[in-house]
């Protein structure tokens, strides 16, 4: 028997258009898909190689419960913080999970802001917190007034993510820093999730890093096209690392050792930022692409400053346009599941090649037009 803290999470949605996509490929038709998570281009030849070399060296067994040594400091120096204060995770997303078990009480507040990335809300739920969201649209901006609103001490985590996953916008330092102090005079913690951070075109986002009452969750999944060696990490003061050690001890325990030593070993050599300034140059051009393309449809957007998403506004409810859509060779993600407010939404993910990008926008031009 399923247990009742699971009874209100759904993969109905993305299943749901999952299997209209494989359907419609039964039928023969032929799918762009615009709906991934993740950078098409392949892990970097080089951080393969590395990963093979520390194999070699035994770098297959357990390490640390906070990671190797060479990685925390690798990745304390690019915040300005203490290794202390890192911990290795098994990607972002079990970072995620430890800093929910860990600050998330049963019957507590959890503040997500909409749109989001829909694993907040699945975390919220698991822990059986009541998700109190604050919308953003039409401009994607936290308004700090409706925030204050919403806070006060029942509340134990916010959720933050910038550039945002599913809009690429990027907030101000003004704007997270007012948050976190309305969240520290109400006793509750910021989860930054900061995995999109080195993707971004032109304003820089800021990072949370160093306050007291934040918790940090970063990886190299997107920024160094690694989503399957499973390297994420939390940088957190020592109290709230503590916390999490708690969970992560029974949960991720530690990350692939040869991975976390592939990943210091590229950072270390400085080849990291080359290969990201190569992946956001193709990104930025992708984005400009899209974002032109879908305003000359008349589509309203916000053009993104990061990650490689765009959230559209659409005709229609997103459900049914992203099913239409379909039968004309375009899978989306509609925007209901990353919260309130995302009904005549959808998601595009840019991360497919200009090529593809291009067939796309001209598929959804003639199906807009038919609507
Ligand atoms: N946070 C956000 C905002 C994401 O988009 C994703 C991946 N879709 C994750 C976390 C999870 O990253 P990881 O693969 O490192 O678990």
């Amino acid at each position: 028997m399923e247990a009742a803290r699971l009874s209100e999470l759904s993969t109905s949605m993305i299943r749901r258009i999952f299997e209209v996509v494989q359907e419609a490929r039964r039928k023969g038709i032929d799918i762009l898909n615009l709906s991934v998570g993740e950078p098409d281009f392949d892990t970097h030849p080089e951080i393969v190689k590395k990963a093979y070399e520390a194999m070699q060296k035994g770098y297959t067994h357990y390490t640390s419960n906070f990671g190797i040594e060479e990685l925390r400091t690798l990745i304390a120096e690019r915040y300005g913080v203490e290794a202390e204060n890192v911990m290795v995770t098994t990607g972002a997303s079990e970072a995620l999970l430890n800093a929910s078990l860990a600050f998330i009480e049963r019957g507590n507040k959890v503040v997500i802001p909409s749109p989001n990335f829909l694993s907040y809300f699945s975390y919220a739920k698991m822990c059986e917190a009541e998700i109190v969201q604050v919308k953003t649209h039409p401009s994607f901006e936290i308004d700090v007034n409706a925030f204050n609103e919403v806070m006060d001490r029942k509340v134990s985590v916010i959720f933050l993510n910038y550039p945002n996953n599913p809009t690429g916008f990027i907030a101000d330092e003004k704007t997270l820093k007012a948050v976190a102090e309305i969240a520290e005079d109400c006793n509750a913690i910021v989860v930054s999730d900061e995995i999109y951070d080195t993707i971004y075109y032109d304003k820089k986002p800021v990072s949370l890093a160093g306050l007291e009452n934040v918790v940090v969750v970063n990886g190299f999944s997107k920024t160094l096209a690694m989503t399957g060696w499973r390297i994420g990490f939390v940088i957190a003061s020592d109290d709230l690392l503590d916390s999490m050690l708690k969970v992560h001890q029974v949960n991720g325990v530690c990350a692939p050792a040869f991975a976390q030593k592939a990943v210091a070993d590229v950072l270390a050599s400085g080849k990291a930022e080359e290969i990201v300034a190569e992946m956001v140059k193709e990104f930025r051009a992708r984005r400009d692409f899209v974002y032109k393309e879908l305003t000359d449809m008349g589509l309203e957007a916000v053009k993104p400053e990061g990650a490689f998403y765009i959230f559209p506004k659409v005709p229609a409810n997103c459900v049914e346009f992203a099913e239409k859509l379909v039968e004309h060779g375009v899978a989306v993600t509609p925007g209901t599941p990353f919260g309130d407010g995302n009904e005549s939404y959808i998601r595009i993910s840019y991360a497919t090649s200009m090529e593809n990008l291009r067939k796309a926008m001209e598929r959804m031009k003639g199906f807009v037009e038919s609507l």
